[in-house]
């Protein structure tokens, strides 16, 4: 059996030279004579992997030089617990609730200080981002938090926040390297590697200097310190060495296709392909208004909760994976992410035309 189209929100697909080079590099990397997997952390070979891994993040989204590139682990959810360890100096921050990865990280935060939920979407089930121009925000919060993709919902700011001069922290895992970034508007950026850069158990965390220091809350772990990752370089214990190499070809991958502002052209494209045919469709809708829809994940109803099922389940059949949305929201989803191929978007499309056809005689 050959590869399917595989529309899983994550882990997720990647790009198949990326997988193809990795293959033959499996047994012998790069002369070593061994693989990936197998060699020092503390090697030169690995080294150069490291280094290049963040040099080119750092080309791709234009990283000033005073922010750090950090490679960590315990996936996008222990962030939810490191950013108010080391940056709740007041113990207060201010959470934007556009979805579930929002709320878990809000009640993450309320386990270390005064966390506020200053704006929802919760009342139309999350299918919207909430006006952000004139939050209250408050005088004491030491940042504001928002999810910027919305894994599940299919929501994404196109906008960002009004944090009237506070600190902005965004989980970026769904939408990391699908357009470009300002890095400058924020104090801090996250994401988990198992979205749109590569395996699980990568998290990557692009922070501001100034905000590294060994002003902790009491009883910080030494592990869940981000300056002692800064002084190591992401070496102060054993890294995700493999995962961090597959992230780098991806990268080197990035770059080669014209960066991020080429990516953002094809993925606009890859999603108008789909979402233009749901916006006609008789028989299937997207749940998202229309100004916040993601580029990454589309969620799609039939409104037929059986039909739902058989349109998986038959989809599966003819080589179109994972379209099943999240367990809490039922219905579809279609994660398009930035190695899902054009292709891919069409066959899908053709194939709901065709069940659309089918099922509404
Ligand atoms: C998947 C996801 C997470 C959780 O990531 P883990 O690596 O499983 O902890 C957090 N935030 C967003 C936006 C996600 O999509």
């Amino acid at each position: 059996m050959g590869r399917v189209y595989n529309f899983s929100a994550g882990p997720a697909v990647l790009p198949e030279e990326v997988l193809k080079e990795a293959a033959g590099e499996m047994l012998d990397y790069g002369g070593s004579g061994m693989s990936v997997m197998e060699m020092s952390h503390r090697s030169k070979v690995f080294e150069t992997i490291i280094n290049e891994a963040e040099q080119d993040l750092r080309d791709l989204m234009n990283i000033p030089d005073d922010y750090s590139v950090l490679f960590l682990q315990g996936g996008a959810s222990q962030q939810f617990a490191m950013i108010p360890m080391n940056l709740m100096k007041n113990r207060v921050a201010d959470f934007i609730i556009t979805g579930q990865w929002a709320k878990k990280a809000y009640q993450e935060a309320q386990i270390y200080g005064k966390a506020n939920a200053i704006a929802s979407s919760a009342d139309k089930t999350f299918t919207y981002i909430p006006d952000c121009s004139d939050l209250p925000i408050s005088n004491d919060a030491d940042y504001v938090y928002i999810c910027e993709n919305n894994t599940i919902y299919g929501t994404k700011f196109k906008k960002l926040p009004n944090t009237k001069g506070k600190l902005l922290v965004a989980d970026i895992s769904s939408c990391f390297l699908s357009e470009p970034v300002d890095v400058t508007k924020y104090g801090l950026i996250f994401g988990g590697a198992q979205k749109n850069v590569g395996p699980a158990g990568v998290v990557i965390v692009i922070i501001r200097k100034d905000l590294i220091t060994e002003d902790t809350l009491p009883g910080t772990p030494t592990m869940l310190k981000y300056k002692i990752h800064d002084d190591h370089k992401s070496l102060y214990n054993t890294p995700p060495a493999y995962g961090i190499y597959i992230c780098g070809k991806v990268f080197k991958r990035l770059k080669k296709l014209g960066g991020l502002k080429v990516m953002k052209e094809i993925n606009e494209k890859k999603a108008a392909i789909l979402y233009d045919f749901l916006d006609q469709s008789k028989l299937f809708r997207g749940t998202v208004v229309k100004e916040d829809r993601s580029f990454m994940n589309v969620p799609f109803v039939t409104g037929n909760e059986e039909l739902d099922v058989r349109f998986v389940k038959e989809a599966k059949a003819a080589g179109l994976e994972n379209l099943k949305g999240h367990r809490t929201v039922g219905g579809m989803r279609a994660s398009i992410y930035n190695a899902m191929p054009m292709e891919g978007v069409e066959k899908l499309v053709e194939f709901m035309k065709k069940f659309e056809e089918d099922n509404t005689k």
